[in-house]
């Protein structure tokens, strides 16, 4: 009888330091999200037609933040205003940017909406 219980305590202490662990693993190599690829792939149709000639639009907003694409990239967004978008995105420096993710609280549309307004 004593040999369960102790098991248990001792299973319930691991299980304990390991979610503690596991909460500061979690913490420390915590990914930040980079708000402004956030904001230019929100921008896009997101249709990964190809047309633009990047491997889809991740790979066109990746090559737009590296200035290795225009504004007026995106054939399928000419008409949908996503040249306005990204030049506007392109004007705001990160803290901008992350201020008005923030405000919306980190609701990419609204933040889109946002910047346009301003
Ligand atoms: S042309 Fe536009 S919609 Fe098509 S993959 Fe490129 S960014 Fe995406």
């Amino acid at each position: 009888m004593t040999v369960i219980i102790s098991t248990i305590i001792l299973l319930g202490v691991m299980g304990f330091g390991f979610g503690i662990f596991l909460a500061f693993a979690a913490k420390k190599f915590e990914v930040k999200e980079d708000v402004r690829t956030i904001a230019v792939q929100a921008s896009l149709p997101g249709i990964n037609c190809g047309a633009c000639g990047f491997p889809g639009c991740s790979g066109f907003a990746k090559a737009y933040i590296e200035n290795r694409a225009k504004n007026d990239g995106c054939l399928p967004g000419r008409k949908s205003g996503v040249p306005q978008k990204l030049e506007k995105i392109s004007k705001l420096t990160d803290d901008q940017l992350q201020k008005f993710f923030e405000e919306t609280e980190g609701d990419i549309e609204k933040t889109i909406k946002k910047i346009m307004e301003n």
